[in-house]
């Protein structure tokens, strides 16, 4: 199969959808694999290095979109690339079409099969092309509250660890899935107090074990949040209710019983942010105030941290791309129920149904 790996040109985005180890694994089984040039530079993988993979470097967009059986990448396809896809190839990449008619139209219009990562799922019912961002997300947001506590940036100028002496930050975490796992491994590990609030008890007593008296957990009452947040120096937003809006468990009036220069840190934004306060911000402005409590809010966390993402995200991919590209589309998905979860649409259908039900489609 021919595989084509476009540079990203949605704004901001430093991943690429194949690194040169991905590159060297698809030629090793028979493929010919395409690079657009530079299109690794942000993830810090030079063309050269793609090269001494055995992929070819090729000019431009146009021209890998014409030749490729397969796109591999990582954001959804913008207007340009949406114009260049064509009927019977396959497209293999982030989608997220349920908030996005626009692009849903275009890929019916395009004719192609298109593989969302966030819909393929594994044995356990989780998301295994999701979850390696979310990792990477929650092992950030310890770090960028840090910076944000720093006086210089607004906060109250406490470091989470503190030193002998001086007792250390108190970080309240709220969901304790994969974000905030992640985000507790990091807080510990800065010598913070750690408190980890979920409504699911079996997550919490999963929690329990494996911190080993490192943590406190909590069951996340209105009650609990309220109480907490008086003491916190970071809140950490990592909830989730699959399918619907991150619910607001810190209210505009709850922030006047916070300290002045405490951190929100919603990762959960992407999903609306569980913070009554909070606004989608960017990786360029990505702090503000509100009430004399700062707010970090980026939408991309991942993209910061493009080379890590990058690899973490190739990882998970390579298997499946590795399956469509040895197997074809169809055969691949035959013989598996979890990457069939990622078909999202073909020759001109929408298949898969939350998507027709959040868009008033049929599917
Ligand atoms: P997850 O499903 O692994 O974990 C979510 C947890 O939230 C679950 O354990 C669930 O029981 C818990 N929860 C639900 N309601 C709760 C409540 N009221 N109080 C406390 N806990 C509650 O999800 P995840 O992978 O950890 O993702 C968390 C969020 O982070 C999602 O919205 C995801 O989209 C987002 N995310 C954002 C970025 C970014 O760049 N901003 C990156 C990755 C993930």
């Amino acid at each position: 199969m021919r595989i084509g790996c476009p540079k990203e040109i949605k704004p901001q985005e430093f991943r690429v959808g194949m690194s040169p180890d991905a590159a060297r694994e698809a030629i090793a089984h028979g493929h010919e694999v395409m690079i657009e040039r530079g299109a690794g530079l942000g993830a810090g993988f030079a063309d050269a290095a793609y090269q001494a993979a055995g992929a070819q470097i090729i000019e431009t967009a146009e021209e890998i979109f014409a030749r490729a059986d397969m796109i591999v990448k990582v954001k959804e396809p913008q207007a340009a690339e949406r114009k260049r896809l064509r009927e019977g190839q396959l497209l293999f990449t982030y989608l997220h079409l349920a908030p996005d008619p626009e692009q849903t139209k275009d890929l019916l219009a395009s004719g192609a099969t298109c593989i969302a990562y966030e819909t393929v799922t594994d044995a356990r019912g989780g998301l295994p092309l999701l979850a390696p961002m979310s990792e990477v997300a929650g092992r950030l947001a310890p770090q960028v509250g840090a910076w944000t506590l720093q006086k210089a940036n607004g906060g109250s100028g406490v470091l989470l660890g503190g030193v002998p002496g001086v007792a250390p930050g108190n970080v309240v975490i709220l969901g304790g899935g994969v974000v905030g796992t992640a985000a507790a491994r990091v807080a510990v590990g800065m010598g913070a107090r750690v408190t980890v609030l979920d409504r699911s008890l079996a997550r919490l007593s999963y929690l329990d074990d494996i911190f080993h008296g490192q943590l406190v957990t909590q069951y996340s009452s209105a009650g609990a949040v309220a109480e907490l947040i008086k003491t916190a120096d970071m809140v950490v937003g990592a909830v989730l209710i699959p399918g619907a809006a991150a619910p607001k468990l810190i209210s505009r009036a709850q922030l006047k019983e916070m300290k002045q220069g405490s951190v929100l840190v919603d990762v959960a934004i992407d999903q609306g942010g569980c913070f009554e306060t909070s606004r989608a911000t960017t990786h360029q402005d990505p702090i503000y105030e509100v009430d004399g409590v700062m707010h970090y809010c980026v939408a991309n966390m991942p993209g910061a941290v493009a080379r890590t993402s990058t690899q973490a995200l190739g990882n998970a991919t390579m298997p499946f791309m590795l399956a469509l590209a040895n197997k074809g589309w169809k055969q691949a998905c035959g013989e598996d129920k979890h990457l069939l979860n990622g078909l999202n649409i073909h020759a001109g259908k929408l298949t898969y149904a939350a998507v027709g039900a959040a868009l008033g489609l049929p599917s």
